[in-house]
């Protein structure tokens, strides 16, 4: 399969300007870029191809990825506003989650898949307790890329503890690498505040023999780094450094409250955050110090969490508010860039779930990518100067058209092509009118 995509505006995304904008055609072949080239496409070129589109002058640009969520709990979108975390996991959150059978799960995580598809993301990482084998079956018959995690809450018995651990290897052992590679899997304990430090070891242990990364959610609220502080004398993530958890490739989700020597161990081991600026938002959680960690060098990505928490899946929303909330509240407008917070949504969550040759429109990249019709009122006017403006400040969800993984085209002129839109949409509902 061999396909050629021409008369497009190409953002690949390689370095910051006008300059990395090329008006021309690509070729993707066995799921990669193999020519991004300007101008249009030779005779030969045309006549090489399996398949030809005509882009009709769309702007072309690297697939969104988001590197935080919870798509079991999808089905739980407006079930409590107004509640601090703890009180929310645990009023609304676990208790519902107690009741979710094998066909709720399918009806959640399929309809957080359709949401992100016509929004745009192309990869997600999901944390989730509940049926992950079903999740990545889902997984494979979308097409999307997914980074898949047995979260493990460790308040429990030391032998359920190990259960839910051999749960997780197993996922990892029976997905990994499924679907020519679309599908990985990272051992995800759920935070130090639901896991005990010799829990947390065993999982690092486990990690280290099999070679797996670790996603966790960390530091998110004041409350967890004052009990953290009583329970243990330091802060979380200098608790975490100890415990050894940084010895293994790491990915915390939210990082909101961090003392600057927080942020050096960040950095001196090379850990990636996930900014959740919206569900950090929604919870009270307050506001990670995203421009201090830019600055360090630490790479940042960014991510939705649960639509019970956000309540959308829409990366182009969490762009802008990232792009938005640090300039208000330093009140400095140069605190971060545009380049910066829109390449947090592509190049920088590859790097966060350590996929490789993602997130660029470049030769030998894998070919994720969407096309966007600029010929809205709100992405107008534009010219290459300021198509990476509209795409933080302007552009939304519904101005995608199309979206490719891999190569493989999963929705056309906003048609999902391996997802059931109107099923997935009807079934969900029915959740709460059964
Ligand atoms: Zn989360």
């Amino acid at each position: 399969m061999n396909i050629l995509l021409h008369s497009v505006y190409i953002i690949t995304m390689d370095e910051e300007g006008p300059t990395s904008v090329i008006n021309g055609f690509v070729i993707i072949k066995h799921g990669e870029f193999d020519q991004v080239k300007e101008g249009k496409p030779s005779q030969e070129e045309l006549n090489n191809a399996s398949e030809v589109i005509n882009g009709k002058g769309k702007w072309l640009i690297p697939g969104l990825i988001n590197t935080h969520g919870h798509l079991g709990s999808s089905l739980l979108r407006g079930a409590g506003d107004d509640i601090p975390l703890m009180k929310w996991l645990e009023t609304v959150m676990w208790p519902n989650e107690k009741t979710f059978t094998e066909d709720i799960i399918k009806k959640a995580v399929s309809l957080a898949m359709v949401e992100m598809v016509k929004s745009g993301t192309t990869t997600f990482l999901d944390m989730y307790h509940l049926h992950m084998e079903t999740v990545a079956q889902l997984a494979q018959e979308s097409e999307m890329r997914a980074v898949l995690c047995r979260g493990m809450i460790g308040l429990c018995s030391e032998k359920e503890q190990r259960n839910k651990l051999s749960e997780a290897i197993n996922l990892h052992r029976d997905v990994h690498g499924m679907n020519s590679g679309k599908i990985t899997v990272a051992l995800s304990p759920h935070a130090p505040y639901t896991c005990p430090p010799s829990f947390l070891q065993m999982i690092i242990e486990k990690a280290k023999e099999n070679n797996i990364w670790i996603h966790t959610h960390l530091s998110e609220t004041e409350e967890e780094v004052i009990k953290h502080k009583e329970q243990y004398g330091l802060r979380p993530v200098e608790h975490m450094e100890r415990i050894g958890l940084f010895q293994v490739p790491c990915l915390v989700a939210h990082a909101v409250h961090l003392s600057d020597n927080e942020i050096t161990i960040l950095k001196e081991n090379n850990v990636s955050v996930s900014h959740n600026p919206m569900s950090n938002l929604k919870l009270g959680s307050g506001i990670a110090p995203i421009p201090q960690m830019i600055s360090k060098g630490i790479n940042i990505s960014l991510g939705t969490d649960s639509t019970a928490s956000n309540n959308n899946l829409d990366m182009f929303e969490e762009v802008r508010f990232a792009a938005l909330l640090h300039k208000g509240i330093s009140k400095d407008p140069t605190i971060t860039k545009t380049w910066d917070i829109l390449r947090m949504a592509m190049e920088n969550g590859a790097k966060a779930l350590q996929l490789q040759q993602l997130g660029k429109i470049k030769k030998g990249y894998k070919a994720d990518f969407l096309l966007i019709d600029p010929n809205s009122a709100h992405l107008t006017p534009w010219d290459k100067d300021r198509i990476h403006s509209h795409l933080v400040y302007s552009a939304k969800g519904f101005d995608v058209s199309d979206v490719f993984v891999q190569g493989k085209q999963l929705m056309r002129s906003k048609e999902l092509l391996f997802l059931d839109e109107e099923k997935v949409i009807y079934e969900a509902n029915s959740f709460l009118h059964s």
